[in-house]
């Protein structure tokens, strides 16, 4: 393991000072599941840890502020599992954080931390994606939203600043029913990342959404708008048509040793099947 130094702050502009010093490689440090195994193959490289649990406006509550459902930074992923809206109105992301690792991960492992280490595997990336997120971060200029859209930019890389913090996630809260999933495929069962990860929602009288994961340098949005995958009586040969159009952009890495590229694009059809009629069942039991 590297040397550093570990700061503890319970003051965010002290964290935000903290950020800046180390020539700004300090890091944030929330649950640890991804940055100390990072710090210790030195695949990261820090001279300071600035450890953000103590920081109020971090804090991990999960709450109802106007139309939208906020998510503090260092939520664990088994309380975003459990909550009872988001498992109601937010399908999708309470069963991608229930899939992250283990029991013991979930314990530890923060929304923050998923979309901040920017994996293209990362579960939590396509729920969000679907549902129109926005990344809450605070820094040297003030605070400032970003559309999780404008978030990820390849493995490891947001648009995140220099001295910036996330300190929470939001979700609009919207009116009329909506059915949601998550799907995931893994070499084995448990502590794997996704060989291709998806997530998909269904609204009345709107475009289908799906999003999807690992099978390129981030996770990306796509929305139907010819109509066919709202329609809950389409077949599967159209819909798979509309799927395989806005699956175009994947690529999946030739030398990923998870799974082979024609593996993934073929899984990635399938997945993205199972989760529209999924969608489209729940939709319908939301709405009855
Ligand atoms: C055994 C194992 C299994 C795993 N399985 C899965 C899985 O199935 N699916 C999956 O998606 N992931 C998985 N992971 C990865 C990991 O658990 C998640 O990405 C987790 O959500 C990271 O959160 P954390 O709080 O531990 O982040 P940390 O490790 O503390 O931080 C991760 C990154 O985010 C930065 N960061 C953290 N908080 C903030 C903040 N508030 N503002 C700005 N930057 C911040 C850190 O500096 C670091 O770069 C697994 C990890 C392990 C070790």
């Amino acid at each position: 393991m590297q040397q550093f130094a570990y700061e503890r702050p319970t003051e965010l502009t002290d964290a935000i000072g903290l950020l800046l010093s180390d020539g700004a490689a300090a890091r944030p440090l929330a649950g640890g599941t991804d940055l100390i195994i990072r710090l210790r193959d030195r695949t990261i490289e820090t001279g300071v840890v600035v450890d953000v649990k103590r920081i109020p406006e971090l804090a991990p509550e999960i709450r109802v502020e106007g139309d939208r459902l906020v998510i503090g930074a260092n939520t664990v992923m088994t309380d975003i599992a459990g909550h009872d809206t988001i498992r109601r109105r937010f399908a999708a992301l309470a069963e991608a954080a229930l899939v992250v690792g283990s029991v013991q991960i979930r314990n530890r492992a923060t929304l923050a931390g998923n979309i901040c280490n920017a994996s293209p595997a990362a579960d939590t990336a396509p729920a969000l994606l679907v549902y129109g997120a926005e990344v809450v971060v605070a820094g040297p200029d003030g605070t400032r939203r970003i559309p999780i859209d404008d978030w990820f930019v390849r493995s490891g890389v947001t648009t995140i600043r220099p001295g910036e913090l996330v300190t929470a996630i939001e979700l609009p809260l919207v009116d009329g029913a909506v059915g949601g999933t998550h799907l995931r495929r893994t070499r084995r069962r448990g502590h794997d990342l996704a060989s291709v990860t998806l997530a998909c929602a269904v609204r009345a009288g709107a475009p289908v959404v799906l999003a999807y994961g690992s099978v390129g340098p981030r996770p990306w949005l796509v929305t139907d708008d010819s109509g066919t995958l709202a329609d809950p009586a389409s077949t599967v040969d159209d819909r798979g048509a509309v799927l395989d159009r806005l699956f175009a952009a994947a690529a999946p890495s030739p030398t990923s040793m998870r799974a082979s590229p024609a593996y993934r694009l073929a899984m990635l059809r399938v997945l993205g099947l199972r989760a529209v009629e999924t969608a489209h069942r729940r939709l319908a039991e939301a709405a009855a």
